[in-house]
């Protein structure tokens, strides 16, 4: 039943259980299973890709907000932690979150590697060491900065009122070719222009005879004593989550890309391997995020314009980063305050407005992963830390002051006990000198980490700085929960080059 190499599966093409050889079995396609994926096709490595999710066209893709969510994201994109709640989106398709993402694609500030070097006894993690794989995969990905022509006026609002404050701002470096500033990312790009990996990295490994399985669920790592066999686990319907046959993928090399959510999971259903150091599913963390709403005098169209064009850096020492933002209405519309004819007033200003964010550094702010008893989506918990809400609390008066030197009327805050409405700078004074609870802010955490840290020393940690698993000789995870902080900047770049630098090191063992 081995297919050809170079292969790629569906669901229809599922007849029966099934076994396959592979040097390396990769779990998960999203941005850093991919690169590991193509890395070690091209490398002459005989390689079987694994993903629970289907692939997606753009005939595929829905508009509506919430239809879109339902299809491309666990738990209908409504997964959300326990403790402090806050919703947490996983995509679940060939490409992982490359899907539904804004491609924004940032290295991370020298000052986050050397955090890391210094708290979890890393020796070659420095932004200089990972530079060169930064590099190639911005190369391969064609990364550039947004270009004017498709920022639109809501991106280039945010930098007048940045320019007249005197706060740095930039055109964002994107993973698009071709982008129309159509502000559809976050549904699919319909135009695809998007470089997600299902349409760069995944046909790339596949030219390489790259064998792609989609709609598999891998639901159990095969080991015995310190060696990785491979993995089990069985085919998925699309949609319905309807499992069916059973398949096994024997492997010298088991590579895990299944996110800061489904690693941790599959690694506590598999025995509770690789956790010597009690370090599995722990330390969980987030970039959350708040947003304000401002409406301008004039219309701007906010729908027009890449989806997240502009940002600032400018207070990334502090511990948040401020970006333009626009999204399905129906999602926006789930923030806006009021009912009935207020809300639909509210709705009517949407040509009027335009919504930036922050994401806060929150590494004190702590949660974990913990896989319940049956399937394997994971029990969330999360306490959002007092110190980490006065970083958004700061954000949030920083943004009201952007918004009112590019001249927005009014903002719309979106804070338990603040007015529904400001008019004013001097109204917004309230953000500034009223401290705020967890609980007063709305919080979005898309940026998830740690579950499975590198560190150092291998009773602190989960995996090496290779990715390599401490506690086994042929087991690697490759995803956003190896890092051992959060980043305060977007991660999947990082990962990206975490995992490109991952496949080196797996290239020299085969
Ligand atoms: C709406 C949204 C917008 C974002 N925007 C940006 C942005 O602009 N820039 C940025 O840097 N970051 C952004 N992020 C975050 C970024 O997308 C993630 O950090 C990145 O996708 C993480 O990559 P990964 O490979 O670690 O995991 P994922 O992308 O989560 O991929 C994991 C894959 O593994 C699959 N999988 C899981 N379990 C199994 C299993 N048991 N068997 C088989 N397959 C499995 C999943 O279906 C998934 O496809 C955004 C996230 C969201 C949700
Ligand atoms: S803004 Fe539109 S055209 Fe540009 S990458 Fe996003 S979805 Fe594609």
């Amino acid at each position: 039943m081995t297919p050809p190499a170079g292969d790629v599966r569906v669901f229809a093409d599922y007849q029966g259980d099934f076994t396959e050889e592979a040097d390396v079995v990769v779990v998960g396609s999203g941005p850093c299973g991919a690169v590991v994926a193509k890395e070690l096709a091209c490398a002459g490595a005989r390689v079987v890709l694994l993903e629970e999710g289907p692939p997606f066209t753009p005939d595929d893709f829905e508009l509506d907000g919430a239809l879109s969510m339902a299809r491309t994201m666990r738990e209908g994109g409504l997964r959300a932690t326990r403790g402090y709640v806050m919703p947490t989106m996983q995509a679940m398709a060939l490409g992982g979150g490359s899907l539904v993402n804004s491609a924004i694609c940032v290295r991370a500030p020298e000052s986050v590697f050397a955090r890391w070097s210094e708290g979890f006894a890393l020796e070659h993690t420095t932004r200089a060491e990972l530079d060169p794989h930064y590099d190639a995969v911005s190369e391969f990905l064609g990364i550039a900065p947004t270009p004017e022509n498709v920022q639109g006026r809501r991106n280039l609002l945010f930098k007048q009122g940045c320019d007249a404050l005197g706060i740095s701002s930039e055109s964002i470096a994107r993973n698009v070719r071709g982008c129309r500033g159509s502000g559809e990312c976050f549904t699919g790009c319909r135009s695809r222009a998007k470089q997600s990996m299902d349409l760069s990295y995944i046909p790339a490994a596949i030219r390489a005879g790259a064998r792609v399985l989609t709609s598999v669920q891998a639901q159990e790592v095969l080991h015995e004593g310190d060696r990785a066999k491979g993995v089990v686990g069985q085919v998925v319907e699309p949609l319905t989550g309807r499992t069916s046959y059973r398949f096994r993928v024997n492997a010298k090399i088991v590579v895990l890309a299944a996110g800061v959510m489904a690693t941790p999971v599959l690694l506590q259903k598999s025995g509770n391997l690789a956790n010597r150091s009690g370090q599995v599913g722990e330390n969980l963390q987030f970039h959350p995020g708040v947003a304000i709403m401002g409406i301008f005098p004039e219309r701007v169209e906010p729908q027009f314009g890449a989806t997240q064009g502009y940002q600032s850096l400018h207070y990334i020492e502090e511990g948040f980063k401020l970006e333009t933002l626009w999204a399905p209405p129906g999602v926006l519309a789930v923030r806006l305050p009021g009912f009935g004819r207020e809300l639909k007033d509210r709705l009517a200003e949407l040509p009027y407005s335009a919504v930036w964010d922050a994401i806060a550094s929150c590494h004190r702010s702590l949660g974990s992963v913990r896989a319940r008893r049956r399937g394997l989506d994971p029990l969330l918990t999360y306490r959002l830390d007092p110190e980490d809400v006065k970083i958004m609390n700061r954000a949030l008066w920083v943004l009201a002051e952007i918004f009112f030197a590019a001249g927005a009327k009014k903002i719309l805050p979106g804070v338990h006990g603040m007015p529904d409405e400001i008019f004013s700078l001097k109204e917004a004074e309230v953000l500034r000198d009223r401290p705020l609870k967890p609980t007063d802010i709305v919080t979005a955490g898309n940026h998830v980490f740690c579950t499975t840290r590198m560190h150092g020393d291998p009773d602190r940690g989960v995996v090496d700085e290779d990715g390599k698993c401490h506690d086994l000789e042929n087991l690697y995870i490759a995803d956003t929960g190896i890092f051992p902080q959060c980043t305060g900047v977007n991660p999947m770049l990082t990962g990206m080059a975490l995992a490109h630098r991952t496949s080196g090191r797996i290239a020299e063992h085969l």
